[in-house]
This record gives structure tokens, C-alpha cells and sequence, in this order.
């Protein structure tokens, strides 16, 4: 009888539309739990601190690229390493971090031991030899598989531990270049990734007020400034510009903190 054999059929066609919505729905929060896990465990590069707390991170990169090396063995270069910058931070009893990189670290073992052995600074990782871990990185030399990135890494770990007893635990990417991939290498190898919300701009740059205006204009609570320990010919005016950005900071009831303590006890330092 055809009408019943249609009246089966819708039947069929409701339940197993049914059963298909019941699938896609229980597919669709399946994917959603899926996705908040996924975003909940991929590694961040932290930026900066919280923002309610008037704590700022002076950070400074020992820069030592390969290149950077020759010059010094060939006395292109007289040093890579501006004494006056840690003179500075001493005497006005600022705290800060250093981001080493292992040729910089052979070079100046005796400066690193100094920085780990002061309770006002941290010592942190920077690679061994400053190269990018992406291409088209401000010109450096690119590291040119995963396990040398993992070198890079571990081989600077172990260095800034045999010279001056330290065990880092963030590294910050040469030229802040890195892509998602090499996030999980790096928080692979026990590291979180640091990276950096204020640009003081202090590489080739000789002007010290310029520096000082580029962070006096975007430092806010919470931020972690990037500046460089190389001192002339990279980074002439660092030291300089010091002398006025630290008290400048200071009367705008900003406190300086190293990075580890920036971070203290902030579960979700965000971006
Ligand atoms: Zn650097």
C-alpha cells in the first residue's frame, strides 16, 4: 500500500535525521572542548606583566651574533659589553634582566658571573649565537634545523649554569622572531618565552633623549622594556639615556622589578 509505505519512510528519513543532528551536535561541543584545551596549552610569549600592579622589567640583550665575534677578534670592535649600564643600575639600586647569549656569555664569563652574583638582577637565555629562528629576521643568519634550535636553547642553558651557576628559565628569541612551532621547542626545553611591550629603540641609536621619549610614551604598569648591554657601536647612548629614564619612571610611582619577580605569582601573565 503506498500510502503506508510512505508514512515508513518519512519515519526512517525523521530518525535518521535525528540520529545525524545527535552526531554532529555531539561532534561540535566535541570540537569546541577540544579547541578551548588546544588554547589553553599553547604556549605564549609574555610580553608583559599585570597590568594592576605599578611593576615594571627593565630587560637588556647581550647581543653576540657570529659576526658580532669576528669583529671583536679582529678588533673591529673594542668591546660588546657597556660597563657603564650595569655602573648605572647599581648605583640607583635598579633591578634587571639580562638576556645572554652564549658567544656573549664565553666572552664576558666574568661579567655574567658578576650579573647572577647581584641580587638586584636575573640572568636569562638569548640563544648562543643571536641567530633568528625565522627567515627575513633583521638580517641575522637563520638556524637552520629544529634540533639546532633545541641547541641553541639547551647548549645556552648549560653555559650560563657551568660559568655562573644560574638555571634560566626565559629565553627571548633573537629579533623576536619565532613562529609557533619553535614556541613549543622552546617551552619544550623547560623555557617560557619572553618577550617585550616597551621598544626603548636604543640600538643604533645616539640620541638619548630619543630613548627616552620612545619608552616614556608607551610605558605603562606591568611592562617589560627592551634595551641592549652591547653599548657603541650598537647601542652608543643606552647608558646615557638610563641616567634620565630611571628616575623619570620612578616619579611616576613606577617600580622596577626583575622579570621573575614581574611574573610573581600571575597565572596568566597574557600577551
Ligand atoms: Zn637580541
Amino acid at each position: 500500500m503506498p500510502r503506508q509505505v510512505e508514512v515508513e519512510a518519512s519515519r526512517r528519513f525523521r530518525r535518521r535525521w535525528l540520529l545525524a543532528s545527535g552526531v554532529a551536535l555531539a561532534a561540535a561541543i566535541g570540537l569546541i572542548i577540544l579547541g578551548l584545551n588546544v588554547f589553553k596549552e599553547r604556549p605564549r610569549v609574555i610580553e608583559h606583566g599585570p597590568r594592576d600592579r605599578p611593576e615594571i622589567a627593565l630587560t637588556f640583550d647581550a647581543d653576540m651574533t657570529r659576526a658580532m665575534a669576528a669583529r671583536l677578534k679582529s678588533e673591529q670592535v673594542r668591546s660588546w659589553y657597556d660597563p657603564a649600564i650595569v655602573r648605572e643600575l647599581q648605583e640607583t639600586g635598579t633591578p634587571a634582566t639580562f638576556f645572554v647569549t652564549g658567544l656573549w656569555a664565553m666572552t664576558y664569563p666574568d661579567v655574567v658571573r658578576l650579573l647572577a652574583g647581584d641580587p638586584l638582577f636575573e640572568v636569562e637565555n638569548h640563544s648562543v649565537d643571536h641567530a633568528a629562528f625565522t627567515a627575513n629576521c633583521f638580517g641575522l643568519p637563520v638556524v637552520p634545523s629544529d634540533s639546532m634550535k633545541r641547541w641553541e636553547v639547551s647548549r645556552t642553558a648549560t653555559l650560563l649554569t657551568s660559568i655562573a651557576g644560574v638555571t634560566p628559565r626565559y629565553f627571548r628569541f633573537p629579533g623576536g622572531c619565532y613562529d609557533r612551532r619553535d614556541l613549543q621547542i622552546v617551552h619544550s626545553l623547560g623555557h617560557e618565552v619572553v618577550g617585550w611591550d616597551v621598544i626603548s629603540g636604543d640600538a643604533f641609536e645616539r640620541d638619548p633623549a630619543v630613548i627616552v621619549q620612545n619608552v616614556l610614551e608607551t610605558v605603562q604598569p606591568g611592562a617589560i622594556i627592551v634595551m641592549h648591554l652591547n653599548g657603541a657601536p650598537h647601542a652608543p647612548a643606552t647608558a646615557t639615556a638610563l641616567q634620565t629614564l630611571i628616575p623619570a619612571l620612578r616619579t611616576r610611582g613606577l617600580r622596577f622589578v626583575t622579570v621573575r619577580d614581574l611574573l610573581r605569582g600571575s597565572s596568566s601573565p597574557g600577551r
